[in-house]
């Protein structure tokens, strides 16, 4: 039976990088690189954004690439801001501009303007990034693909979480969240519905941002940052923040 439960993982299965705060500190020759805190990546004429709720400037918080398959250089590199006085959590309703996923086509060292969304509060630092592997948390596998569920179930009625967290390691799988670009987010409070703010459609996964220690950030308690896009509108991203 597990036999069965291992060839259904596998076909579930999903690359992702997994990113690891690394080395502290901030120097403009990672200015287009993966990393929390410090300066954004930004150009000549780019304006600091502020938040409409509280007036303050938002907050720089990670950037990132998103990976693009065969294509060698990185993609479009995104740097996410956030407001932690006002929290969002987002939903639609909220006042927009809490929270912004800036994206930049053809960002280059040598365009790099420095100081926009710097937080003293954060501790700048580069990240190193690994190609790994994860599988939808057990409450999405239950809510999206029930007849796999069934499977964990009928191996142990009693514990089917430890199953599946079990056989998903055997297929070389993570079985806990991180940071992490691509692959399939891990919920803290269940499947959340992000749609985008142009079309309204549902928004595909893109990547989530973990409370990191090593860069000085927290969502909440121990929370987390997941961020969609919608597949047809480049600007159509949408968060979800979830915590403890
Ligand atoms: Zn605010
Ligand atoms: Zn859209």
């Amino acid at each position: 039976m597990s036999e069965k439960l291992k060839r259904a993982l596998t076909a579930l299965k999903r690359e992702c990088l997994r990113v690891s705060p690394d080395k502290p500190g901030f120097n403009a020759k990672l200015a287009v690189d993966t990393r929390f805190g410090g300066p954004a990546y930004a150009e000549a004429g780019e304006k600091a954004p502020i938040c409409p709720g509280c007036n303050k400037p938002l907050s720089f918080v990670f950037q990132f690439c998103s990976p693009q398959p065969g294509k060698k250089a990185a993609g479009p590199l995104h740097c996410v801001f956030y407001c932690f006085n006002c929290m969002p959590i987002g939903r639609p309703a909220e006042e927009k501009g809490q929270w912004l996923v800036k994206t930049w086509e053809t960002p280059a060292a040598e365009k790099f303007v420095d100081g926009i969304g710097v937080d003293k509060k954060f501790k700048p630092c580069s990240c190193s990034l690994a190609k790994v592997a994860n599988l939808p948390d057990y409450e999405s596998l239950e809510a999206n693909y029930p007849e796999v569920a069934a499977l964990c179930e009928e191996i142990d009625g009693e514990d089917p979480v430890s199953i599946y967290e079990e056989i998903g390691q055997e297929i070389g799988c993570e079985m806990e969240p991180f940071t992490s670009i691509g692959g399939y987010p891990i919920w803290i409070q269940g499947e959340g519905t992000q749609v985008c703010p142009v079309c309204g459609k549902p928004g595909e996964f893109v990547a989530q941002i973990d409370s990191e220690s090593g860069a000085g950030l927290m969502w909440g308690d121990a929370g987390c940052l997941y961020i969609f896009r919608c597949p047809e509108h480049k600007d159509g991203f949408a968060i979800e923040m979830q915590c403890f």
